[in-house]
């Protein structure tokens, strides 16, 4: 049993595509449009090419987005939003600014609609909508999903919530904004798709499209990663790990994430540590982990990452699946241990006993008995 539900998105895709831009707006007759982004989106060019395509439209520019969606930036980003009475809400740059941009949308229903902003309908359609323009390959562009950082009993949380309205009604895939992404982002931002693909295809909740756009995301994405790593500026391989970005987003977007979701977030949002590092460190470890319950799904992956499966049992196509990965994760020279990535041995009680109190540890397909078993995962893993 599944249930799928389509979002009304308007998705351009290639080389270029940023020039099609206004006119994506125009067709929704958004007048006023507030832009979140970052300094380096500034120093790189970005802006100004933004900037230039939206004329006008463009009423106000955020450009103070940090990591993980801090609550500060996004009370920010809102009071320009209302000071200027946008209409919709642009987002360039990576997954923080989208989050932060999808904020910046939530709180405008509440605060025009004077209800608290928790859509049930699933095709539910937001008042000041979200365009997103991604320029790394975290994929929070396709989904439903905010996560943002707060604090809880006085440490730092991040704070996740689904609402069909969240999903950004325009996005522009440009592969060219991504050409000066930095290897090592490059590589992160890369296995966070990588693990979005991964947890999709034994996610509890698959179904029969998010099993097959994430094999054909992970295929993409192992691909032309280590090309992008080796020679950035590669337009066709920045190309194809952004089809692969996309795919995987796509495949995130309908299905509930399990324990490798839950650390990363817990490791980004309370212990400070950038997205693609935490994913990078504890892919392996939680694909492990998960193997017992999970090796009839990720056999099937064996053909997207070049293995041959040839008569072998799943339990050991799975395995040399995860092996793979954990190479490839070698290639792309990423942090392997929680040390490396500023995680303090004496956080890992506490940080384990969050993970396990959250919703993505309830929903993992290998049962977790108790917060003992994150907090040896994670030693493993430091
Ligand atoms: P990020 O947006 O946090 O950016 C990290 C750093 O990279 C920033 O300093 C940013 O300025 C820089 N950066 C971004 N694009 C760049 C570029 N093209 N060139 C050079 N530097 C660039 O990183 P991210 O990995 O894209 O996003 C991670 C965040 O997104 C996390 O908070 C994660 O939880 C969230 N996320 C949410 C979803 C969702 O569905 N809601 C999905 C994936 C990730």
């Amino acid at each position: 049993m599944f249930r799928y539900h389509f979002s009304a998105q308007d998705i351009l895709f290639g080389p270029g595509s940023i020039s099609q831009l206004s006119e994506a707006v125009d067709r929704f007759h958004w007048r006023r449009l507030l832009l979140c982004t970052t300094e380096h989106c500034r120093q790189r060019g970005h802006l100004t090419t933004v900037e230039e395509a939206l004329g006008d439209r463009l009423v106000a520019i955020y450009e103070g987005v940090r990591p993980h969606v801090p609550v500060s930036n996004v009370e920010e980003a809102t009071a320009l939003a209302t000071a200027y009475q946008v209409e919709a809400v642009v987002a360039l740059g990576g997954g923080s600014v989208i989050g932060t941009a999808k904020a910046v949308s939530l709180a405008l229903e509440a605060q025009r609609t004077g209800r608290p902003p928790q859509s049930a309908f699933p095709t539910g359609q937001p008042l000041a909508p979200v365009v997103a323009l991604p320029t790394t390959y975290a994929g929070s562009e396709m989904t439903p999903i905010l996560g943002t950082t707060r604090l809880v009993d006085g440490m730092p949380r991040k704070v996740t919530l689904t609402d069909p309205r969240l999903v950004p009604r325009v996005i522009v895939y440009d592969p060219l904004l991504t050409l000066d992404v930095p290897p090592r982002m490059t590589a992160g931002t890369g296995i966070n798709a990588v693990a979005h693909c991964l947890e999709a295809l034994y996610s509890i909740t698959r179904n029969p499209l998010s099993t097959a756009v994430a094999l054909a995301g992970l295929q993409a994405l192992t691909h032309a990663l280590p090309q992008c790593y080796a020679k950035g500026d590669d337009v066709e391989a920045r190309t194809e790990a952004l089809m692969g970005a996309f795919l995987a987003g796509m495949a995130l977007s309908t299905v509930e994430m399990g324990l490798h979701h839950g650390i990363c977030h817990v490791l980004g949002g309370t212990a400070g540590v950038a997205h693609g590092d935490a994913n990078s460190v504890m892919l392996p470890h939680v694909l492990r982990f998960n193997l017992a319950a999970t090796a009839p799904q990720l056999a099937q992956a064996a053909q997207a990452v070049g293995l041959s499966r040839a008569g072998q049992r799943d339990e050991i196509t799975a395995s040399a699946v995860v092996q793979r990965l954990a190479d490839l994760l070698t290639q792309l020279q990423l942090p392997q241990r929680l040390r490396e990535i500023g995680v303090r041995e004496h956080d890992l009680p506490a940080l384990a006993q969050i993970v396990f109190a959250s919703r993505t540890a309830r929903q993992n397909p290998q049962p977790l008995k108790d917060a003992a078993q994150v907090e040896t995962l994670l030693h493993e893993a430091w």
